[in-house]
């Protein structure tokens, strides 16, 4: 048996257990020995029930003496008890609400391990534990009983019914029946960073040693789960490092920087940049000037200016003859960058066309021609720019902005209109540099992290439903002082029908009924590009006062006049969602606001709400966000390609992604030999490739 043995050939699993095991993703002996526990628990020296103290988590063993259901007369609520003794003096009494489905396995007599928080019920007077972990010690197979008992055990998330008890087993036997085989991680490294060999490892993440601590065992920590967590973040740096070569070899457009570039570059400049716009800019008219394709992400957060730079960077395509292409995921925003573009570059000199799927079909089929032709030097648009019949004539420069809206596919795709074009993506989720790296890939990373001068802090306050009327008070007196006001109609998640609908609902009373002396707009998703470029245009020139909006205006929009974020129903946004729209307002001199109403917060909501108020720094907010969400939500999974990692954690992790990445770049670019690269391509592809998709690795 060795490790890609299939999970079959493995005694005490049979098609029925394969089945839920394959669900996990579970199918050799491998994956099963990669399943890693997610918790440890100590039956080593478990406390008598006798010595339990109120307040304390332990595992305590032992037999149960009484089982029962109760039934409440007050409710139809059911409870099932459950007496526990070990000989060590009164029963310790764990209850479980609506435990009606337990009467079938708590029975009497069984030998059982509980874990839980141990409290005094003041009512009953007893020792109790409400609502336990608990695991059935009876063994199947006495052989096995050793595993589960008197020792550090390892604690794994079921497979369908395949429970924790039973991977125990299995993962032993496992272990048992593979032999220690050669470590895949270079040994220079693993001595360097002093991590134990691979077999080892495992057989320590899955049985720690009866010295081990447990709190560095439930932190991940020990020597055993590092070293596997570090072996999972090195082979896909490794392969993203490979990745990385291969474009890197490609040959594309070498833009040349002379002075008339330079010059120009300068001259449609409306401010003075920042150190950090200026920096960025460096970094990106050097990847320009170079011959292979330029893959550069330039991450800042809300208004720190990213649009001016990518509009230089346009400049120094347009001075060679290239054309430039530029994709937005809203129409809205789109439309904002086009008059932006506009006003900056056709003094210059330079045909700014912006191409969306709602524009009119004859208009349409101009533009595209004019594209194709080489007529437009500009192409703003959403991803109407990635359709078949969109064709450029020397497309030099594609900037994609809001990148995790977009697919990767679909940068790839914008891509093929071009002969080895330069792409610089723009973000405005601000992630800490490792993972940006590693969350994008391909992509090098430039970061804008300084906001232009002269920004105030944006005063945030949130305020309950019941406040609502002197919010709107608060945004007439800001109004009649010449401001202008934003409010933002809830998410509705599943149905953007149903938003537009919310939004008319708030646009007309507040139109009608709270303002109905001052020019309020409507501005969704929904409208007709003409309509949305007329209300978005009336908000630019101070025409509209107050603009109702659903979260179509989140990126993109820039007013400087407008001081007044309203978010209604802000518990019903994500974290990052709520910093993007606050970064509507505080764009000029004056001071300004953002209101967050909410209604019914539940717990996380608060605390999105609460770290808005708290804080401005994306960073920060960014940092909360991934931790609430997780990971795999945050980024947006399919979207940005980010593998489902088995045994590491991104976010608790991060330290041994930043070894293993700093590790694999090293060793990509100076091997050993040549035949341990050739070696560690051929492991990548055969172990890694599939798992975290790197497409054509080496
Ligand atoms: P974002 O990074 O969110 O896309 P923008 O590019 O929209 O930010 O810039 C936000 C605002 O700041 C715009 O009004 C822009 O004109 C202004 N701005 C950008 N850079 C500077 C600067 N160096 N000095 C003054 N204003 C700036
Ligand atoms: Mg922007």
């Amino acid at each position: 048996m060795d490790f890609d043995t299939p999970i079959t050939y493995l005694k005490g699993v049979g098609p029925h257990r394969a089945k839920m095991l394959e669900a996990k993703g579970i199918l050799t002996v491998e994956d099963l020995l990669y399943y890693l526990p997610f918790r440890y628990e100590d039956r080593g020296n478990t406390k008598p029930i006798s010595q339990l103290a109120p307040g304390e988590t332990a595992t305590v063993v032992g037999r149960i003496s009484v089982a029962q259901l109760f039934h409440s007369r007050s409710s139809a609520m059911r409870m099932f008890e459950a007496r526990i003794t070990d000989g060590s003096g009164p029963p310790l009494v764990c209850k479980w609400f609506r435990g009606d489905y337990l009467q079938s396995i708590l029975e009497r007599g069984k030998q059982i391990a509980l874990y839980g928080k141990v409290e005094w019920d003041e009512f009953a007077k007893e020792i109790t534990i409400f609502h336990p972990r608990y695991e059935i010690l009876d063994a199947e197979d006495e052989a096995e009983g050793n595993l589960h008992l008197a020792r550090i055990v390892p604690i794994y998330q079921a497979a369908g019914k395949v429970n924790t008890r039973i991977l125990r087993g299995l993962a032993h036997r496992a272990l048992e029946a593979v032999p220690p085989d050669e470590d895949p991680l270079p040994e220079s490294i693993r001595r360097r960073i002093g991590l134990p060999v691979r077999a080892l490892a495992l057989r320590q993440a899955h049985f720690p040693e009866a010295e081990a601590d447990l709190r560095v065992l439930n932190d991940f920590r020990t020597p055993a789960q590092s070293r596997l967590i570090f072996e999972e973040f090195f082979y896909l740096e490794c392969g993203l490092a490979l990745k990385r070569r291969k474009t890197r070899s490609v040959r594309g457009i070498a833009f040349s920087l002379n002075g008339r570039a330079r010059e120009k570059i300068k001259s449609i400049l409306p401010f003075k940049p920042t150190a950090a716009q200026k920096r960025v800019l460096k970094e990106i008219a050097e990847d320009m000037s170079q011959p292979s394709p330029m893959n550069r992400l330039l991450q800042g957060d809300v208004g720190s200016g990213k649009t001016i730079v990518a509009i230089q960077a346009g400049v120094i395509a347009l001075e060679n003859d290239y054309q430039v292409a530029v994709m937005a995921p809203t129409e809205i925003l789109a439309t904002q960058h086009y008059l932006y573009f506009k006003q900056l570059l056709e003094p210059a000199g330079y045909l700014v066309v912006l191409l969306t799927g709602s524009a009119k079909a004859r208009d349409k089929k101009s533009l595209k021609r004019m594209a194709a032709e080489g007529v437009a030097h500009i192409v703003i648009g959403t991803h109407a720019l990635i359709s078949k019949d969109v064709e450029f004539k020397n497309l030099g420069l594609i900037v994609v902005d809001e990148q995790h809206r977009f697919g990767v596919m679909q940068r790839f795709e914008l891509l093929r209109k071009g002969k080895h074009p330069d792409v610089l993506v723009m973000t405005a989720t601000p992630i800490p540099r490792t993972l940006a790296l590693t969350v994008y890939g391909d992509l090098d990373v430039s970061i804008i992290d300084e906001l232009p001068p002269g920004r105030r802090p944006i005063f945030t306050k949130k305020a309950g439903q019941d406040k609502v009327e002197q919010v709107y008070s608060f945004v007439r007196r800001e109004v009649e002082k010449g401001r202008q006001a934003y409010i933002v109609c809830p998410t509705i998640e599943e149905s953007e029908v149903k938003a537009v609908k919310a939004a008319q609902k708030l646009y007309e009373h507040l139109s009608q009924t709270v303002y109905p002396d001052l020019e309020v707009s409507l501005l969704h998703g929904r409208l007709p590009t003409a309509e949305k470029e007329s209300v978005m245009e009336r908000f630019n020139a101070g025409e509209v006062q107050v603009l109702v909006s659903t979260t179509v205006i989140e990126v993109g929009v820039d007013v400087p006049n407008a001081t007044v974020m309203v978010i209604e129903h802000a518990e019903s946004f994500g974290l990052s969602q709520l910093h993007q729209l606050r970064g509507r307002v505080g764009r000029g001199a004056e001071q300004s606001y953002c209101v967050l109403l909410t209604e019914k917060v539940g717990d996380i909501a608060r605390e999105r709400i609460d770290t808005m108020v708290e804080t401005q720094d994306g960073f920060k907010i960014a940092e909360t966000d991934l931790r609430l969400r997780g990971p795999g939500e945050f980024f947006g999974t399919k979207q940005s390609g980010l593998p489902a990692f088995r045994v590491a954690n991104l976010i608790r992790d991060r330290e041994l992604l930043e070894a293993a990445r700093a590790e694999a770049n090293a060793y990509i670019d100076n091997p050993a030999n040549a035949k341990d690269l050739q070696a560690l391509v051929k492991y990548i592809r055969e172990k890694w490739q599939r798992r975290y998709g790197l497409v054509q690795v080496g």
